[in-house]
Formats: structure tokens, C-alpha cells, sequence
């Protein structure tokens, strides 16, 4: 123990990134933590508040909402957000005069937060297999894959001088797109070399529909079509098999986790030592924006795979978990967010309290793994 650490008096480390949001989400803090009237309380359940969260949005409100979550995510540490975006159009489904206005405002809110942005912008074309719309979800659907692919290209050229902008194609989800519609979004995004994030394996019920409509699992279809690269960014991947992590690791494709919101929702846990194993790329998300704090999403990856497996993995794997945690939280998501090269930086005062009585040399481990944003005041 040394008591007296010589250590310099500050680290420099990559700025984190929170690689899936949705920005909106921020506002349903606290509104769905009471049981309702359903006997059964899940992921579904919490959607139909979503929705009625949705139903009542407006340009403003977007606007705002999205400049609370994301200076919320700067004091945290974070420089970087992928920004799912899928509410598009006014109630009712009408596009607003310009059909990007709600892409535009989040951009917006990002820039004016001190925030690089991937704007991941969606493409939603059903309910699901067999379902019709819910009330809320029309506002997510345009009027043609053709429309939500201009919509796309409209967005790249507005932002074509800022560096500060990404545009990535984010389809929802196999649940949310037509399987013949993604020949044609694959097609574009590899045409554009752009970042493609799309939901996957998240809920049981989600791959139980696909198999049902295509005879095979989520990644098995989209691995199928032609998805899997090094620009493909599976969003949770909670209940992938094992030959699927293989495939998503040979390409170098990345899963983005979102512990705090997985909890939440009562998701599951992944099998991230099979991911790990394959080589998939790690990156996280606040994605609901439940818990902002990227230290717990940091090192949920980790503990949550110490309660799955009730292993200290850590201690069982080679290299420093501390590092790895640390990258998967800034560098490889900003990777997955088509952010390639060095990025922000942010320096921590290791001569805080909170350094007390740790050694020399173990100022990382302790950070990624007893840190919380609670330590605003070290982040610069
Ligand atoms: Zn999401």
C-alpha cells in the first residue's frame, strides 16, 4: 500500500462515448417505476409508456428534452453520442414540411451540448410480423423505404461540412422491417460506407416472430442478407447463441451493450464471454437514458458476467480488463459510430480523495471499476 502515491497529477484518457440513445427516453425518468394495471410487468409493458410518451412529443419538446439528456451525458464525461433516431413525423404519421425537422433539432441539441453526433436515423416500416401500428408508432413510419432512404441522403448533404456530424442508417430491428426491404438498405449503407446499427436479439419474443416469419433467427436472416461487416453494430445482442457471436466476430462487427437499461427492462444477460471469446468489438449505450452514468454501463459488461457466471472474470482472463472496459466505453464506440482516430480526451485529478490508498500504476482499475459520475468534479 503506499500512502503517499508519487503519481502524476492527472491521467489523460479517451472521452467516453455512449454509442446507442435515444434521446427522447430522458423524459420517461421515474414515470414507469410503479406497477400498472397489467398482471405482468416487462419490456412491453414499458413500451406502451414509450408510446404515450411519443404521442405527445412535439419539435419543441424533442428539442428540449434532447439538450437535457445530452449536457446531462457531457457532465458525465461523455463527448460522443450514437443517437438512434426514430421519431420522425407529427402525430399522426404526416411528415413536418421538412422531413428531417426532428433529426435536425437533435443534431442541434447535441452541437450546442459540446457533443460529437452519430445521427443513426431509423428506418421503422411495421409493428412487427402480422401487427398492425400502435398508436405512437405511425410517427416512427415514412411513407416508402424510397422516402426514409432521401430522407437519409438529405441529412448526409446537410451535414456534409461538419465535422462534428456522422450519418448512420439504423433499420429498427428484424421485427420493424419488412424482410425484402433489406436488400436494398444493406445495399445503401455499404453504398455510402456508412455506420449500420440495428437492434437485435434483445427480446425472446423478437426472435421467436422472426423464426416464425423467415425460418431463421435474427442474425442468421440479416447474416443472410448480407449484414455482417465491420460497420455493423449490434444494438444489445442480449440473447445471442454462440455461432452467432462467431459470425459477428469474424467480421469485426461490434455489439453495443446497454447494462443499466437491460436491467431496467428486465432484458437478460448476454453470454459476453462468448462474444469476447469471437472477437466481436465491445462498445456501450445509455440507451433509455435511464441511469446517466457511462462508469456503471462501463463496467456493467464486466459484473454483470460475474453474477451470470459467478466468476471473478476478470482475474480469469489474460490482459487488463480495467483498459479494455475503458475502450469498449470510448474508443470503440466512437469506431462504431464511424468517429475513426483520435477523439476527446478527458483528464482525471488522480490527487482527489478518491485516490486514497490506491497503489501506483492501479489508478485505471480503480476508476473503471469504483468510479461514478458522482465524480463529476474529476472529469475535465
Ligand atoms: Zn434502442
Amino acid at each position: 500500500m503506499n500512502l503517499v502515491p508519487s503519481r502524476p497529477p492527472v491521467l489523460t484518457l479517451p472521452a467516453f462515448t455512449t454509442a446507442h440513445s435515444h434521446a427522447f427516453q430522458r423524459a420517461l425518468r421515474g414515470k414507469t417505476q410503479r406497477p400498472g394495471p397489467a398482471t405482468q410487468d416487462d419490456f412491453w409493458t414499458w413500451r406502451e409508456a414509450m408510446y404515450r410518451l411519443v404521442d405527445g412529443l412535439t419539435p419543441e419538446s424533442v428539442e428540449a428534452i434532447a439538450r437535457a439528456a445530452f449536457e446531462e451525458l457531457y457532465r458525465c464525461g461523455v463527448r460522443t453520442v450514437g443517437e438512434f433516431h426514430y421519431v420522425h413525423h407529427a402525430p399522426g404519421g404526416a411528415p413536418y414540411e421538412d422531413p428531417n425537422e426532428l433529426a435536425h433539432r437533435v443534431v442541434r441539441a447535441a452541437l450546442e451540448s459540446g457533443l460529437r453526433i452519430t445521427l443513426l436515423r431509423s428506418i421503422y416500416e411495421r409493428a412487427g410480423f402480422g401487427r398492425s401500428l400502435a398508436r405512437g408508432q405511425d410517427r416512427f413510419v415514412d411513407r416508402s423505404l424510397d422516402a426514409s432512404l432521401r430522407a437519409v441522403e438529405a441529412l448526409q448533404k446537410a451535414y456534409a461540412n461538419e465535422p462534428r456530424v456522422r450519418i448512420g442508417l439504423a433499420p429498427h430491428s428484424t421485427r420493424a422491417v419488412n424482410p425484402s426491404s433489406w436488400k436494398e438498405i444493406l445495399g445503401f449503407a455499404g453504398a455510402h460506407a456508412m455506420p449500420l446499427h440495428a437492434h437485435v436479439a434483445e427480446q425472446p419474443r423478437e426472435i421467436d416472430e422472426c423464426l416464425a416469419e423467415t425460418g431463421k433467427r435474427p442474425l442468421e436472416f440479416l447474416a443472410d442478407e448480407g449484414a455482417i461487416s465491420s460497420r455493423f453494430v449490434v444494438v444489445h445482442g442480449t440473447h445471442l447463441l454462440e455461432h452467432e457471436a462467431a459470425m459477428l466476430g469474424q467480421a469485426r462487427s461490434f455489439v453495443c451493450m446497454c447494462p443499466t437499461t437491460e436491467r431496467d427492462l428486465g432484458d437478460g444477460l448476454p453470454n459476453l464471454g462468448a462474444l469476447r471469446s469471437s472477437g466481436v468489438r465491445l462498445c456501450t449505450g445509455i440507451d433509455s437514458h435511464v441511469v446517466c452514468d457511462p462508469f456503471e454501463d462501463m463496467r456493467g459488461l464486466e459484473v454483470h458476467e460475474r453474477l451470470r457466471t459467478r466468476k471473478r472474470v476478470a482475474a480469469a482472463r489474460a490482459g487488463h480488463p480495467a483498459a479494455e472496459l475503458w475502450a469498449s466505453a470510448s474508443t470503440e464506440g466512437a469506431e462504431a459510430c464511424g468517429f475513426h482516430g483520435e477523439g476527446p480526451a478527458l483528464t482525471v485529478r488522480t490527487d482527489d480523495p478518491f485516490f486514497a490508498f490506491v497503489d501506483d500504476g492501479d489508478e485505471l482499475d480503480a476508476l473503471v471499476f469504483s468510479g461514478s459520475r458522482a465524480l463529476d468534479g474529476l472529469l475535465t
